[in-house]
Parts: structure tokens; C-alpha cells; sequence
């Protein structure tokens, strides 16, 4: 059995500045708290609890729930980054922050909230509630959509024709949304509107990740995603992988001990959500070649 890795694999550089940032504000007397978690891993998360990082939902949950002082504590954005309002609560209440927002998703921010602001409407490609969408959209203050695909876009242009066909407006897209789904809303709307600015805010991480995982995955017999279900851009890749080969989405490489015949296969490809550390996906790794060497 021959096993595949994604040269990808492992944290990307914003979960890894995330991380970091709750690294360093440990090193202060501080309490540190996470808005929210602050990758989707479960071990990432769990090891930081141990050492006394909470995480809050709200910042009403620092006085509510943990009995904590805005005074005391450090509070940890996540690569995600935070809404419009939620940014003014944190600088209002002088409480103070670590913004782990990564680079690409502050580089939407920017395009929003300078280069398009004038524009009428705002189109995001995206999936609605996820925290990055939310904090794109709070952004704008003007009319904003956000669809999953063209047949979302189709539905918002047929009951928003006026809007489209006099106004203008702008397309961004969520940074780990799919390149393929993006291709072909940019397709569509260059080809039915000179009136809509469109700009490419899917990060280059993503790109890559995408496009090896599909590479392996076109090899495979089986494909393991290591990540989380909470994952976006981990769902994404299942979803690439599932086109091609049978796939199983793990946590951790003891999940795959529950699966049977796994040495059926030739070639096992792996790959990985970003944020995913690479020590996790190396021990799915070594787990599979043990297997292998032991069906010798
Ligand atoms: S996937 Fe890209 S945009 Fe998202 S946190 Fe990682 S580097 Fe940043």
C-alpha cells in the first residue's frame, strides 16, 4: 500500500499566527480568553483549555459567565476575524484584544470597507453564518448578498433585476471557498454584467491545498481529510476529494482503527483542513504505513 501526503498539509500561516497569538498573550499575567475557538481542533483547543484559556461566545459572557473584569483579561480574535460591532464593543469597553485575524481575510475587509464602499450592492461568495461572511458583510453598509453557487446568484438576480441591471456592485468571495465555484461565478458575471467589480479574495493557501488534494486524490483508491466537520475549507476538500475517490473525513488518526480493510486499498491519499497541525496528520501517516507493514 502506497500512502500519499499533501506537501499542504498542516497548519496554514493564519492558524498558525492564531495559535501564536494565544501563545504570547499567555506569557502575560493576564487571563486570556478566545472569541470563540480559535482553530477548528480539537486538541488545539483542549490543550489551551488545560492551561486556563477560556473561550467566550460574547463579551457579555467575560462578566456573565467566567466572572471576569474587562480590565483583566486578554481577549484573542480568531484567523476568522470579528464583525464591524463587535470590533467597536471590544475598543468602547477598552478591553484589551489580540486581533488574530489573518492577513487575506483583513485584505477583504480593506476592499470592502474602502475600495467598494461607494458601490450599491455587494455580492459574497460564501456560506451565510460563517463567522468570516459575517464579518465581510458587517462591513458594508450598503445592500450585501451572500450565495453558496450560481443557482443562490441566479435566485437573488431574478428578484433584485433592477438593482443588478442599474446599480453597481461588488463580488468577493469567502478566503477557503471552492476555486471551481468561484470560477464559475466569475465566468457568469463577466460575461452578463459590466457592472459588478470582482475581486479574487480567495487565499492562496486555500488554491494550493485545493488543487494537490484533488491531484492526489485522482491517484487514490481512498482518501483520508484529517480536520474537523466544523471546518469550512475541510469540508471543501472532502467535497473535491469525493469527486474522484471513496473518502473518509477524521479527527485524529485513532478515528481510523474503527475502519476495516483499510490495506484493500493501493494507494491511500491524505490531506489535511488548515487547521490541522502538521504532528496529527503525520501520526494518520505513520499509522497507515504500520498497517501496510504489517500486512506484508
Ligand atoms: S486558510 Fe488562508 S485565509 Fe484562512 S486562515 Fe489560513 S491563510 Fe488565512
Amino acid at each position: 500500500m502506497e500512502v500519499i501526503v499533501s506537501e499542504y498539509a498542516g497548519f496554514c500561516s493564519g492558524a498558525k499566527r492564531a495559535v501564536d497569538c494565544v501563545e504570547n498573550a499567555l506569557k502575560d499575567t493576564r487571563k486570556v480568553v478566545t472569541l470563540g475557538e480559535i482553530i477548528h481542533n480539537t486538541q488545539v483547543v483542549d490543550d489551551l483549555k488545560l492551561r486556563g484559556v477560556n473561550i467566550i461566545y460574547s463579551l457579555t459572557d467575560l462578566s456573565e459567565k467566567l466572572n471576569y473584569m474587562f480590565k483583566e483579561v486578554t481577549v484573542v480574535t480568531r484567523s476568522h476575524g470579528i464583525t464591524e460591532s463587535i470590533e467597536s464593543d471590544l475598543k468602547n469597553n477598552r478591553i484589551r484584544y489580540i486581533d488574530a485575524t489573518c492577513p487575506f481575510v483583513k485584505k477583504t475587509h480593506t476592499i470592502v470597507q474602502y475600495k467598494v464602499k461607494h458601490r450599491d450592492f455587494l455580492l459574497v461568495l460564501g456560506t451565510k453564518m460563517h463567522p468570516e461572511v459575517e464579518g465581510i458583510s458587517s462591513r458594508f453598509k450598503n445592500k450585501c448578498f451572500v450565495f453558496r453557487n450560481l443557482q443562490e446568484l441566479e435566485e437573488i438576480y431574478n428578484s433584485n433585476q433592477e438593482l443588478f441591471d442599474t446599480k453597481k456592485g461588488a463580488l468577493v468571495a469567502q478566503t477557503t471557498y471552492l476555486i471551481e465555484e468561484w470560477q464559475k461565478i466569475v465566468e457568469y458575471i463577466e460575461k452578463k454584467f459590466e457592472n459588478i467589480a470582482i475581486f479574487d479574495t480567495i487565499c492562496k493557501v486555500t488554491d494550493e491545498r485545493q488543487k494537490s488534494t484533488e491531484e492526489i486524490a485522482k491517484k487514490a483508491d481512498f482518501m483520508v481529510v484529517v480536520g474537523s466537520h466544523q471546518s469550512s475549507n475541510t469540508l471543501k476538500l472532502v467535497e473535491i476529494c469525493n469527486k474522484h475517490t471513496t473518502t473518509l473525513l477524521v479527527g485524529s488518526w485513532e478515528d481510523l482503527q474503527k475502519i476495516d480493510n483499510l490495506t484493500q486499498f493501493n494507494v491511500i491519499g491524505i490531506t489535511a483542513g488548515s487547521s490541522t497541525p502538521i504532528e496529527e496528520v503525520r501520526r494518520v501517516q505513520n499509522y497507515l504505513i504500520s498497517l501496510s507493514k504489517n500486512n506484508i
